[in-house]
């Protein structure tokens, strides 16, 4: 079992369900009050962690294993658990992009695919290791993603919390190279196969 992950993992499920539970229309203070007090997501307590995600993706600390896979049984507790899992991995794609640098991300955006999608390759390899605490790997016409440790994989039956990251794949393929139109989770470790495992296919070209 890793023991630690990166911040960015329970700083995105978090951010998922404060982002859900902030009412949309925020100008009734009073019912704002009374939500704050039955709804998580408002709670100082939140607000206290995300604070404390945030500064140790700055600092580069890792959190441990644990306190990431307790959101994620948290998460899968709630009704709206798949709108959770899945908004949680959007946003966590969305960090990740973000802090490619500048230069890089404009060239994989305009460079023709021959150029841009090793780019891309190349990038998803890192993030697979580097946040996703798995790997990459490129086979055929197919990318295969493979997480032996997911901290939502419990988080709820049915591998539901396994959207977490099949979000988060999709998304980051869908900023990368405007792909991720075909993500299949075909190996899971709920279903004790071993390894959690999307499969995405993968163009060399254009
Ligand atoms: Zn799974």
């Amino acid at each position: 079992m890793a023991s630690t992950v990166h911040a960015r993992i329970p700083l995105s499920l978090l951010e998922a369900i404060r982002r859900i539970d902030t009412p949309e229309d925020q100008v009734d203070a009073e019912y704002v009050q009374e939500l704050r007090n039955k709804r998580l997501g408002l709670s100082d307590t939140v607000y206290t962690q995300i604070r404390r995600y945030s500064e140790a993706t700055k600092r580069g600390q890792k959190i441990p294993f644990a306190e990431a896979s307790g959101l994620g049984t948290l998460i899968g507790r709630r009704p709206d658990s798949d709108e959770l899992f899945s908004t949680a991995g959007k946003i966590l794609a969305r960090d990740i992009y973000d802090s490619i640098a500048t230069p890089k991300r404009r060239m994989m955006g305009f460079m023709p695919g021959f150029i841009a999608r090793p780019m891309a390759l190349k990038e998803l390899q890192s993030i697979a290791v580097n946040f996703f605490g798995g790997t990459l790997v490129h086979s055929g016409s197919f990318l295969q993603l493979q997480i032996p440790e997911s901290v939502t994989v419990n988080g709820a039956p049915k591998s539901a919390g396994c959207a977490f990251y099949e979000s988060a794949f999709r998304e980051l393929l869908q900023l990368l190279v405007k792909g991720g139109e075909q993500v299949d989770h075909v190996s899971c470790v709920q279903r004790n196969e071993g390894v959690c495992e999307w499969r995405a296919e993968w163009r060399t070209s254009h």
